[in-house]
């Protein structure tokens, strides 16, 4: 194995390895790998394998002297291996096996030879159930948080191996696998809930206006953070909040008939079964939209979401009873949000203005739209939005329509969108309607205008 980079640090000894974790380490990474560093800056978190060089450091040498190893399971990779180096116990298999193989040093301490040590606090642990540095390979691994990035010049803390360690190789950070509670399902009980009720997390977000949860969900959904999104999200619980006091506050029931907001298994208020009972109405095609659709529960996909295209920041949240909240955008919105966040300004007339894309002025412009768009949640509502009581012409429940088969292209088409596309005298009287003699034929085998909704909005293509 060749390194790729090396540490330097203030620290020689060791044994004070652990203490370098507060403090600053930088990775100089050889120039040969510079291209390896590419986006690097975007990485909050990164595990750093290196190489355990020194013998005290629990290099493994084949002439390992035993000493009486004490390390701490507990902790670092490094600090304690002053204490003892690692008795050679032939090989791997061996060990793993537990043949019993003897290591052909006599262990000072009972457990020298095997992949037991024991710990400072006396525990008895196995190397692979510790992070003791006298290992069967002299491979450490750190995760370690990047402060900032000079060039091949890595700045970061959480690394706990001495000046000189050599670096073999640097790798984002990833424990998402480990994580499902961002949608809540963190438990079995969770999971058995989420199948009953889908949205049971954001409903409770929603409830407890956690708009930062909700923000992380949309962005997972929309692929990005914006402050288009923030104001979607802020939008959609402010009116599902409203529509939820309605709800909660009818006439016929009074305050103490009311069921508790928490624990009760039926989330008071709106509730979208993304069955058409609430529909959000939106009026452009942008980031605003996303955010509206993941709190509203409000999609594309579930008929309940309806594009008005006037391109205006607003969206109207409504009951089939046509009773609906609109919030909008207000015109100085913008702006507030601007001045709230110079920083980003300043970034964004580099990178997409004056185009400097460099890995750290990316970064940096990434970062800084990051905290703006969480930043936005947190700004005066009053100040962005304003909120009118509307009432909604709602249309009907979307019909469900049967398919038929294109006489051109084969393909299964929605019936209201076929039109005759040649001879039908040729079509028996008990001929099925997916068949091709039908003569039925797409709108896009036909040539006929259908309309498409893009960046541009609605617009009519073909024909
Ligand atoms: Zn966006
Ligand atoms: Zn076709």
């Amino acid at each position: 194995m060749n390194p790729v980079g090396v540490v330097r640090n203030d620290c020689t000894d060791p044994a004070q390895a652990m203490q370098m974790q507060d403090a600053e380490s930088v990775i100089l990474v050889d120039e040969a790998f510079a291209d390896a560093l590419h986006m690097i800056d975007s990485c909050e978190y990164l595990d750093v394998v290196f190489h355990l060089h020194l013998p005290e450091t629990g290099g493994r040498t084949k002439t390992g002297t035993a000493a009486g190893a004490e390390t701490d399971a507990d902790s670092g990779t490094v600090s304690d291996a002053a204490a003892g180096t690692g008795a050679d116990s032939g090989t791997v298999s061996d060990a793993a096996a537990g043949t019993g193989a003897e290591p052909k040093t006599e262990p000072a301490s009972e457990t020298a030879g095997g992949w037991k040590r024991t710990t400072r606090s006396g525990e008895l642990r196995g190397v692979f159930a510790s992070r003791a540095p006298v290992r069967p390979n002299p491979v450490g691994i750190t995760t370690v948080r990047l402060v900032a990035r000079d060039g091949n010049r890595l700045r970061v803390t959480g690394l706990d191996v001495v000046d000189g360690t050599p670096v073999l190789d640097i790798k984002s950070c990833n424990t998402s696998h480990l994580d499902d509670a961002p949608c809540g399902a963190s438990n079995h009980i969770h999971t058995s809930l989420l199948k009953s009720n889908p949205r049971l997390a954001i409903q409770r977000y929603i409830h407890a206006g956690d708009t930062e949860k909700l923000l992380m969900l949309a962005a997972q959904f929309h692929g990005h953070y914006c402050p288009g999104l923030a104001m979607g999200v802020m939008a959609a619980v402010h009116a599902m909040q409203e529509l939820d006091r309605d709800n909660a506050y009818p006439d016929s029931v009074t305050d103490d008939a009311k069921p508790a907001e928490t624990g009760g298994e039926k989330a008071s208020g709106p509730e979208s079964d993304g069955l058409e009972d609430l529909l959000a109405i939106v009026e452009t095609n942008n980031c605003f939209a996303d955010g509206v659709q993941l709190v509203t529960g409000c999609s594309f996909g579930n008929n309940s979401l309806i594009f008005e295209d006037l391109g205006k920041t607003a969206f109207t949240l409504t009951r089939r009873d046509g009773n609906g909240v609109r919030v909008i955008s207000r015109h100085e919105s913008p702006a507030y949000v601007r001045e709230a966040f110079p920083e980003f300004d300043r970034h964004y007339q580099r990178v997409v203005k004056e185009k400097v894309r460099d890995d750290a002025a990316v970064a940096a412009f990434r970062k800084s739209g990051v905290e703006r768009s969480f930043g936005t949640l947190n700004l005066d509502f009053n100040r962005m939005f304003e909120v009118q009581r509307v009432r909604v012409d709602v249309p009907e429940y979307a019909p469900s329509h049967e398919s038929c088969v294109c006489a051109n292209c084969g393909e299964s088409v929605m019936a209201t969108r076929m039109v005759d596309g040649g001879d039908v005298s040729t079509r028996g009287p008990n001929t099925p309607a997916t068949t091709v003699e039908n003569r039925k034929l797409c709108l896009k085998c036909a040539g006929k205008p259908y309309s498409v909704l893009d960046g541009h909005g609605i617009r009519i293509s073909g024909g």
